[in-house]
């Protein structure tokens, strides 16, 4: 398995940091790793398939997708098909040079959904994996769907729609923590008085981060750590960006505040000396005191940096190839 581009040309050009006091998280994320490890083969069905393009039109008229570059984009997209197991389906269309990449990742993907979901519900997910670039638009100041998101869970109907190909298994992780209810959503926030911030979203997509670092060390065989460290200094990095943005005045459509600035805290914290048993366990186990761990970092000064600009919002600096 080889890196992306992406990966490879800013990985080294990101200032490094230095802020891991504790490795309990490490220690916890190398558990997980040797559990997945151990899980057997899954047996899927793959067979190639339709996807109607009103389906996709459909899920794409909501406001956490920029639904017109989404079916402008469905051209450039000739592989279609479906993958069943268990009680589950996932559709994806893609192009087909990214088709061959995917399937050569997906016996490790599915195991690592199989654990995410570890009270086996079913899955429904639609994987449209266009080309549309996460960056800054100058001319509209905004921080909405086109500029930060790349899919959604719908928790009535129970499904996942993810409509970017950037960083698309670590934004299935995030939506399988809302899917799943591991995503602190109904806890109520202190801080969070005017309900605009959405903090579940730093809480999850904290989660999507650990889970997206186990999944490409078992892929890459780089240790947990490495990719930890690599992580967080992009993690930082992006905090100091978006929080340059939106003193700017950039417009917060998206909840951007949550995604990058308080996540970069909650990480900050997991990994200092104030991490314990009990913290992981309620967190990661039992899915509750989100509120708790928000009060406590809440007025934490962002660790900041030199950040550079590289004109791309990911969430994540690591990705394959
Ligand atoms: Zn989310």
């Amino acid at each position: 398995m080889k890196w992306s581009n992406f990966t490879l040309e800013n990985y080294k050009k990101i200032p490094k940091i230095d802020i891991i006091e504790n490795k309990l998280l490490i220690d916890k994320m190398n558990n997980d790793k040797m559990n997945i490890l151990n899980l057997n083969d899954i047996d899927f069905k793959l067979s190639y398939t339709n996807i109607d393009n009103k389906l996709i039109s459909n899920k794409s008229s909501i406001k956490w997708v920029y639904s017109n570059g989404v079916m402008n984009d469905l051209k450039n997209l000739k592989s279609e098909i479906e993958i069943k197991w268990d009680n589950n389906i996932m559709f994806i269309k893609c192009n087909e040079h990214k088709l061959v990449k995917i399937l050569n990742r997906l016996p490790t993907l599915l195991k690592m959904i199989n654990y995410i979901n570890n009270e086996n519900h079913n899955l429904n997910i639609y994987l449209i994996l266009t080309n549309l670039k996460k960056n800054i638009n100058d001319k509209d100041n905004k921080l909405a769907a086109r500029e930060i998101n790349s899919g959604y869970s719908d928790i009535r109907e129970k499904y996942i729609f993810i409509w970017r190909e950037e960083e698309f298994e670590k934004v299935l992780f995030h939506e399988l923590i809302h899917l799943l209810n591991k995503d602190h959503r109904d806890e109520k926030y202190d801080y969070d008085i005017y309900n605009k911030k959405s903090f579940y979203e730093a809480l999850t997509d904290t989660k999507a981060i650990y889970y997206n670092i186990i999944y490409l060390s078992i892929l890459t065989k780089d240790d947990i750590y490495k990719l930890l460290n690599i992580e967080l200094n992009f993690i930082v990095n992006q905090a100091n960006y978006m929080n340059d943005l939106i003193i700017n005045s950039y417009k917060e459509i998206s909840p951007v505040t949550s995604y990058y600035i308080i996540k970069s805290k909650i990480f900050k914290y997991l990994l200092s000396n104030k991490m314990n048993e009990q913290l992981f366990y309620n967190l990661f186990t039992l899915c509750k005191n989100g509120n708790d761990l928000i009060n406590t970092i809440y007025n934490d000064k962002i660790h900041k940096i030199n950040y550079i600009q590289i004109n791309s919002t990911r969430m994540t600096i690591l990705e394959l190839n």
